[in-house]
């Protein structure tokens, strides 16, 4: 059985206990637009399985994490068909919030480097 938190938000969004404006959703995935959007798109793709952390997860789902990369670019080819940023925070460095792992996918605006 896939892993799961009942206290995590992300995976309260899985299993439909809070909303989320979602835009893609299959049986590994979840994609939903983020509650503070730092682009005129901002979504945010989560495995369907809880895992902190992308390290975590190769090792425990290699497959999937190919699949969330793959819905990854899928979004940002929708959404930002003139380019897209995915970004993954890991660990307190990077500041990562929520501690289940996502990725950004940012479009619908020229984006600067080095990111803050
Ligand atoms: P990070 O800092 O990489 O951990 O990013 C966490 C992201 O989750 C932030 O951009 C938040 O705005 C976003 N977020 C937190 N709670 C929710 C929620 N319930 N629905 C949508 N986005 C959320």
């Amino acid at each position: 059985m896939a892993q799961t938190d009942p206290n995590c938000i992300f995976c309260k969004i899985v299993r439909k206990e809070i909303s989320a404006d979602e835009v893609l959703r299959d049986e590994h995935v979840v994609a939903f637009r983020d509650l503070n959007p730092q682009a005129p798109t901002h979504v945010l793709v989560i495995p369907t399985e809880h895992a902190a952390h992308l390290s975590d997860f190769m090792q425990q789902a290699p497959a999937q994490a190919a699949h969330l990369l793959a819905a990854a670019s899928e979004l940002g080819r929708r959404f930002g068909p003139g380019g897209y940023r995915v970004v993954m925070n890991e660990g307190a460095d990077a500041g990562q919030t929520v501690h289940h792992l996502h990725a950004h996918v940012l479009a619908g605006r020229r984006m600067t480097w080095p990111p803050g």
